[in-house]
């Protein structure tokens, strides 16, 4: 013992180090030595000696005994065992997960054990259209997803037969052994090598699941898509995933709402864009239109001298946000429509009309029509870019 190095040496810090720079540098050197890390074969002594290190200056008590006695005050008062048991390891969890696990086993929380498996997470894609997301829906669906078999009950063992509880385990699924550490005996302990951890053997296995106890099925259930659910919206059902191993929880499902577009209404987050005709008569003289929305047929007005392109807003007739009181509003946006087809009498009065108000009647009779305009061409130019 009267070799025995300086514990601030050993850790390359200063005497008056703090506790954060202590841990700090023991993490360090943790990652450094560590036998799984490190091959040399003085690693796992140089190991040993700063956990050793660690464990007398992260206390308090010990620091100070060791600061004025040496070595002394650590070896007469406490016995290795007690220099690793006051200590605090419990930061490095973490990493003991990954380096420490070989060695102390699940000394430290950083049990690496595969113990029964949770059923898998699933993702369900429900179409719906805008309309439905609009008024919410209730839809039963069919879900591909791993069940208990039904045969065995998710024993794994064939109808009549029973599963002997595993010799080497006991029925606990784990095995515990005794190490020896630097830090004292741990014990350690790990998912059963015969059983996997079910804690069961199977000798007769079910001829369904082949003794696996699960198969693949669907199950049918009721969802329910609250109304104004945006698309790709994300609707969890716990435990409604692919079962688990025996004692271990089930998956969760997430159904997933793919909203079909609309070839009436666009919809941007709650408000609604829609492209209504209007003759340029109505335009002139102003008139009262039907506009469809998601909630039924409403009554617009429509101001004398509209221009094409115009756009009204429909108070309250988007979507209703979900959880929220708040409901988006609907655009109008007017497309005016031109005739393509003029009686006499009509020219007539068009023409007259041009010259009363300025307008010089540049077409007559038989002259080419003009282009006849593209319905969708508005409604592009707002929303390509
Ligand atoms: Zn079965
Ligand atoms: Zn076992």
């Amino acid at each position: 013992m009267t070799s025995k190095s300086d514990y601030y040496e050993i850790l390359g810090v200063s005497r008056d180090a703090t506790d954060d720079e202590i841990k700090k540098t023991y993490r360090k050197l943790a990652m450094k030595y560590h036998p799984d890390k490190n091959d040399s074969p003085e690693a796992e002594e140089k190991f040993k000696e700063i956990s050793e290190a660690y464990a007398v200056l992260s206390d308090a008590e010990k620091r100070a005994s060791y600061d004025k006695f040496g070595h002394a005050g650590i070896d007469s008062r406490y016995s290795e065992e007690d220099i690793f048991r006051g200590a605090d390891f419990s930061d490095f969890g973490d990493i003991f997960g990954d380096i420490f696990g070989n060695i102390f086993g699940g000394g430290f929380g950083g049990t690496r054990t595969r113990g029964p498996q949770r059923g898998a997470d699933l993702q369900y894609e429900l179409r719906l259209t805008l309309e439905e997301a609009y008024k919410g829906k209730t839809v039963d669906i069919e879900v591909p997803k791993v069940i208990t078999c039904d045969k065995c009950s998710g024993t794994g063992a064939k109808a009549g037969t029973v599963a002997k509880t595993c010799p080497e385990c006991r029925g606990s699924g784990n095995v515990s052994r005794t190490i020896q550490t630097p830090f004292g005996n741990m014990i350690s302990q790990s998912t059963c090598p015969t059983c996997h951890g079910s804690g069961k053997m199977i000798e007769t296995p079910c001829p369904k699941c082949s003794g696996k106890g699960k198969v693949r099925s669907t199950k049918k259930m009721s969802v329910s898509v609250p109304a104004g659910a945006p698309n790709g919206m994300r609707l969890r059902y716990p435990g409604d995933g692919n079962v688990g191993d025996p004692g271990a929880p089930s998956g969760d499902l997430y159904v997933i709402v793919r909203i079909t577009p609309d070839n009436y209404f666009v919809r941007e987050g709650d408000d609604v864009y829609v492209n209504v005709d209007l003759n340029f008569i109505q335009a002139a003289l102003g008139t009262e239109i039907t506009v469809k929305t998601l909630g039924g047929d409403v009554t617009m007005t429509v101001p004398e001298g509209t221009q094409n392109g115009s756009t009204f807003r429909l108070k309250g007739k988007g979507f209703p946000r979900v959880n929220s009181k708040s409901v988006g509003d609907q655009y109008v946006t007017i497309n005016l429509i031109t005739p393509d087809k003029l009686s006499a009498d009509q020219r007539k009065l068009l023409e007259d009309f041009a010259k009363s108000s300025g307008f010089e009647a540049t077409t007559k009779a038989g002259t080419k029509k003009k282009e006849k305009k593209d319905k969708g061409g508005f409604f592009k130019k707002i929303f390509d870019d």
